[in-house]
């Protein structure tokens, strides 16, 4: 291939990731972790390290600007990095946002926007400490950057998942999905439950108790927050731990109302849960003798919900247990930029 013609749409998302990656640390003190998981990581100060993540949203590529209210888009723009923080373990201190504005947005739309992150900022207790303002030729974008902190030893990493661990997710999957898909159009139910799949999408709750819960047990080896969809974010764990895992699809997580619409609609829950992504679901591993404990400290559901999923095994495949016993090798893919 020529080098010179090679177009993002040639290596996708991950593999620019890749690229960049190299040559990008000039100051080592204090660098923990650069690119590569949820969060960067830089510390630790006290007995705490720093975790640094970003998130952009742009209009018509991950909202339509009539379908969403600004409020919620607002707080949507500071959630993703919330689910980001949450998956380290960590709690958020301190955000910066920029907006790229068209000149013909109604000041009310910015108005709403920054009421829905302010609102989430009081939510969870953190700031906003200044941004930047730009014009914009004709869509709107929003970059919100968020830090946090989490005790130096209870920092989870994707990459530290071991053989044998058992993998958990925090919550039913595929909702987020099954609501994009209706606000695409592509998906018709005739009546019922259309606002709660589509609130599912565009306010999924940040799991930052939950990830704090797991994070102060000690218990987990390894997490990540499921944006790209549960199949291409325990491939994320399992290819920076170098393994593999086996999961069951009995025992998938699917709410009462994807169960209901799949019947209704006709199409495979199974997939819109294994693909779809931006469940921000949490997403962890366990070694096997200490799921009883960390399975009873969540029993009262004060803090959420143990969904048990499967295994970590060697390799570097994930194999699903389909329901009727056969087992299937999962392609990993999900949702990437480009591609
Ligand atoms: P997540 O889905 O958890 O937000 P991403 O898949 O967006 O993570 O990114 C994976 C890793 O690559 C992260 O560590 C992120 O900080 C890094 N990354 C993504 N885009 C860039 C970029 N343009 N420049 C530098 N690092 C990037
Ligand atoms: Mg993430």
């Amino acid at each position: 291939m020529d080098m010179k013609k090679r177009k993002l749409s040639d290596i996708g998302e991950f593999g620019f990731i890749e690229k960049i990656k190299d040559d990008c640390h000039f100051n080592l003190n204090g660098l923990v972790k650069g690119i590569g998981d949820d969060c960067a990581v830089i510390g630790p100060y006290d007995d705490s390290y720093l975790i640094l993540t970003t998130d952009l949203l742009i209009e018509d590529i991950h909202f339509i600007m009539d379908q969403i209210n600004p409020v919620d888009l607002g707080k949507k723009s500071m959630y993703v990095n919330l689910s980001d923080i949450a998956a380290m373990g960590g709690s958020p201190l301190h955000s910066l946002v920029s907006i790229a504005v068209p000149q013909s947005a109604p000041l009310e739309i910015l108005q709403g926007i920054y009421q829905g992150m302010k609102e989430t900022c009081r939510n969870y207790g953190f700031n906003i400490l200044g941004g930047d303002t730009s014009a914009s030729r004709d869509r709107l974008m929003i970059n919100v950057a968020l830090i946090g902190e989490v005790p130096q030893k209870e920092i989870l990493y994707r990459n530290r998942a071991e053989k044998g661990d058992k993998i958990y997710v925090s919550g039913p999957l595929g909702d987020s999905a099954a609501g994009l898909k209706m606000l695409k159009g592509e998906m018709k139910p005739s009546g019922g439950n259309q606002g709660y799949f589509i609130k599912a999408h565009q306010l999924p709750q940040p799991e930052i108790t939950f990830g704090r819960g797991i994070a102060r047990s000690g218990l987990a080896n390894a997490m990540i927050d499921i944006s790209d969809g549960l199949v291409a974010d325990l491939g994320h764990i399992c290819q920076t731990s170098g393994l593999g895992a086996r999961i069951y699809q009995e025992s998938i997580p699917l709410s009462e109302e994807l169960k209901k619409l799949s019947t209704e609609v006709n199409f495979d829950a199974y997939e819109l849960a294994l693909y779809g992504g931006e469940d921000y679901k949490l997403l962890f591993t366990v070694p096997a003798e200490k799921a009883s404990l960390l399975e009873e400290q969540f029993k009262d559901g004060q803090n959420g919900h143990l969904y048990p999923l499967g295994e970590i095994i060697t390799g570097n495949e994930i194999r699903m247990v389909l329901e009727e016993g056969r087992e299937k090798v999962l392609t990993i893919k999900g949702y990437n930029h480009f591609l």
